[in-house]
Order: structure tokens, then sequence, then C-alpha cells
């Protein structure tokens, strides 16, 4: 019988399936969710909508209503083109498998999200990781050195950064964008608890391109994202694309959320709040060494040599889940990731950690 490793890459087959974390009864504080359900009154008006849905016929191609709800609520440039993808993840993987022909690697600094990597090995397109500074910004010179050495057809830049939480210096970020020979995806997961956005200059003249997704805005189980950039560049990628990619409840339930994009808004305002709180807390126990400064609804810290993965076993052990980013070692070794969640969730998060830190 022919068997997988006959025909497919030894690297595909050592790498392992996309892993979540078993979280039934726990405060799931792991994966950038937004913690919070629609009001009643909301969900109902969402029913309604989606019994209108004809699920016996294939959803619109083009998501053309989902597409214009989502230009004009978040601003897209009128001179920029816009695709969906079934979540961003697939928008990676349609950028990659564009380039892959090119012969010329995908770039990224380390560390980052890691889809970047995984779908690049998937492709068969090699990756090189730039490394961040110590404090996970851009190193500009080792980046610009890395363009010129290895000229990659695309460089991803998640902005602000996962796992760090970090905005990148812009300037930086603009030169990276001039000195890059391929193309710049500026990676916008984060942009509802961001306070700098890339989004205008997508589809001008310096060719980045933007991502965003709705998912850690608060709408992940619908699995919707998008890319901003020139016509040219959609109009080209969009050949890439399978049909009927977004599914038609997906199509519906995005743009009932965006007619009521002020709830979810809202949703993201409190979660800043709790960002704050959460981090000066963070700040103040003595077991943490450092918490990085974050414009996403998660925080990076570091807690002391060696403590990282008993203090997430112990979190665990409490009924809490976070991230431990460090189990992979380097530079994240000790780090520990911990989503923003309800205020509730967050006191009985940083208890059990203060708990954690003395035992
Ligand atoms: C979560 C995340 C994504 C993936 O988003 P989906 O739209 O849910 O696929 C993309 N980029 C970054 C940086 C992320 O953290």
């Amino acid at each position: 019988m022919i068997r997988p490793s006959d025909l497919m890459r030894p690297e595909v087959l050592a790498q392992p399936a996309y892993a979540v974390a078993e979280s039934a009864g726990m405060i799931k504080l792991d994966a950038m969710e937004n913690p919070y359900a629609w009001p009643g009154e909301l969900r109902m008006a969402w029913l309604e909508a989606l019994s209108g849905v004809e699920l016996n016929r294939y959803p619109d191609a083009g998501a053309r209503a989902v597409t214009a709800a989502i230009r004009a609520v978040h601003q897209v440039p009128e001179e920029a083109g816009c695709l969906l993808g079934n979540g961003s993840d697939e928008l990676i993987q349609i950028l990659i498998s564009a380039v892959q022909a090119s012969g010329r690697p995908v770039l990224s600094p380390i560390p980052t999200f890691v889809m970047y990597e995984v779908l690049a090995r998937a492709a068969g397109v090699p990756f090189v990781g730039v490394p961040l500074t110590t404090d996970f910004d851009l190193d500009g010179p080792a980046l610009l050195r890395a363009l010129d050495e290895h000229r990659p057809a695309l460089v991803f830049l998640a902005y602000p950064n996962n796992p760090t939480g970090r905005l990148y210096d812009p300037g930086l970020v603009a030169e990276v964008v001039a000195a890059n020979p391929g193309l710049t995806v500026i990676d916008e997961a984060y942009a509802p608890f961001s306070s700098n956005s890339f989004l205008s200059q997508a589809g001008g003249a310096s060719g980045l391109m933007v991502m965003r997704t709705m998912s850690k805005l608060g709408l992940a189980g619908l699995r919707l994202g998008y890319l901003a950039a020139t016509p040219e560049w959609i109009d080209a990628l969009d050949r890439l694309r399978l049909p009927y990619n977004i599914n038609a409840l997906t199509q519906r339930s995005v743009s009932f959320a965006l007619d009521h994009a002020a709830v979810l808004d809202e949703q993201a305002h409190t979660l800043r709040e709790q960002r704050a709180r959460v981090s000066a807390v963070l700040a103040s126990l003595p077991g943490v060494r450092r918490v990085i400064p974050s414009d996403a609804n998660f925080i990076l810290f570091e807690v002391a040599r060696g403590r990282g993965h008993p203090v997430f076993e112990f979190l665990r052990a409490s009924g809490i889940l976070i991230k431990d980013v460090g189990r992979a070692g380097g530079v994240l070794t000790d780090h520990l990731r911990v989503t923003v969640g309800t205020p509730e969730e967050n006191s009985a998060f940083l208890a059990a950690l203060t708990e954690a830190l003395r035992s």
C-alpha cells in the first residue's frame, strides 16, 4: 500500500498538525478571542437575518454585499482592491502559492505568527526568519541586509506582532517597504486594539498590502479575513482563490455584524481598558520580570528563569488556560501570553498568577 512518505515531503510530515489545547470548562485566555457574546435582542435579530439565507444555493461567489460593507465600515481606500479569505490564514496561503514558482523565499521577523513559516513549508517555499531585537522591535540593519541577500518574494510584518503584542517602529516599517524587492504584507489582525494602522496606504504607490481579520474583533467562529492591495494584485491573487470560499452564513453574519459595528467597537474599547489594567498589575507583581507593551488584545510577559512552564501548569490546574509561548525555547523562554478577557476573567487570572508566583 502506498504511504504518505512515498509521496509527501519529509518536512511536511515532520510538521505536526495545528494543535489546539483542550479547554472545556476553563477560563479560556489562550487564543485572542473576544470573550463577549452579543446582547440577547441582537442575537435574535441575527438569527432572523440568517433565516433568509438560502442554504440550497451556492453563496455569492464575489461576496459583494459583505465586501462593500467591509470597505465602508473599515474605510478601505477607494483605490485599493479587496480580496476575502476563509480566515486570513487562507489569504496567507493564497499569497504564498502565488509566488511559489518564483523560487524566492518568504521572509519575516521572528518570533512571529507561526502560519507564515508553516504555510511556506507546506508549499515548498524557503522561509527566512530575521530575529527581532531583545525588546521585540524590528532590527533595521539586519532586516535590510536580509532583504538584500535573500531578495524575498514576500515579507510578512504582523503589526502589532503576535506573540509579542508590539507595534514595530513605523519608520522602520516604511524603510522595509521601500527596500523590499518583493511584496510587503502588513498583517493587522489586531487592528481593533491597535493605536496605528497602515490601511490608508494599501493599494497606493508604495505597493504595501494590508491584511485584516474579523476573528480577533469577536467573530472568530465565522472565519473571514481580507486583503487590501492594488487592483492589479487583487485581480491576480483572485485567480488562486477557491470558488465560493466564503460561505453564505459567514457572508450574511459579517454583514449583519458590520451593520451593528458599534457593539463590537464598544467591546474592543472595554478590552483595551482591561489590557491597561492587566498590564499594570502584571508589572507590579514581584515574580514578573518584564511586561511587553501591547497594542493587541493579549499581553506577553516574562517570569523568572525556569518558571514559565510551572506557572502555566499551575494556572491550568486552577482552570485558567493561557499560552506557554516559551515552550519552544529561544528568546521566548519563560514568556507567557495571556489574552485579555472580561474583568472577572482577568481578576481570576491575576489572582491565580499571584498565587502561582508565590508557590
Ligand atoms: C490570529 C492571527 C491571524 C489569523 O487570523 P484568522 O483570520 O483567524 O485566520 C493572522 N495573523 C495574525 C498575526 C494572527 O495573530
